[in-house]
């Protein structure tokens, strides 16, 4: 398999409002893996005529702090090792929280290309509190709105780059 994005990150940030963007022209094969926990949904995409697959993690458990924290942890490994490239989405609104730290330290464990979206950049006077995600060092930052569609022409115009 190539051409496999996974779109990985803390709950709420806007990981399944960007899938269902990404793969909004190929909804009928959207696949869900393990029914109970909903851990993994696979869907397919097209950007200038490029095909690629996504991959939308985390219809979390409920839990405690910590169980969430490994499910997270074990989500975004299994999503890193299928994929070709990451989407890492983190939120303007809140900034940088400890649980996407715990994303963070995994995430510097790949050498594979990682997309940070920063998401819910729904208006101009956004643009720019996504600054403090260039300072993580993961990779290029891309301002988005999952929820309009800003910003995700010009990530996926970069992704397809990488296939
Ligand atoms: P996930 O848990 O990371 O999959 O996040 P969801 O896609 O379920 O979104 C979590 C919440 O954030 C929902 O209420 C979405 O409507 C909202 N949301 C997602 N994308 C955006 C965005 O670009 N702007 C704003 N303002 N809200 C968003
Ligand atoms: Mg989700």
């Amino acid at each position: 398999m190539s051409n496999i994005i996974a779109i990985v990150g803390r709950p709420n940030v806007g990981k399944s409002t960007l899938f269902n963007r990404l793969t909004e022209s190929r909804k009928a094969i959207v696949k869900e893996v393990s029914g109970v926990t909903r851990d993994r949904i696979y869907g397919r995409g097209e950007w200038c005529g490029v095909d690629f697959s996504v991959i939308d993690t985390g219809g979390y458990v409920q839990g405690s702090d910590d169980i969430f924290e490994d499910e997270i942890a074990k989500q975004v490994k299994i999503a890193i090792e299928e994929a070709n490239v990451i989407i890492f989405m983190v939120d303007v609104m809140t900034g940088i929280t400890d649980l996407d730290d715990a994303v963070v330290n995994i995430l510097r464990k790949t050498k594979k290309k990682i997309f940070i979206g920063a998401n819910k950049v729904d208006n101009t006077d956004r643009i720019g509190l996504s600054s403090e995600f260039w300072g993580l060092g993961l990779g290029d930052v891309y301002d988005l709105s999952a929820v309009n569609g800003s910003g995700t022409g010009e990530l996926l115009d970069d992704i397809i780059k990488e296939f």
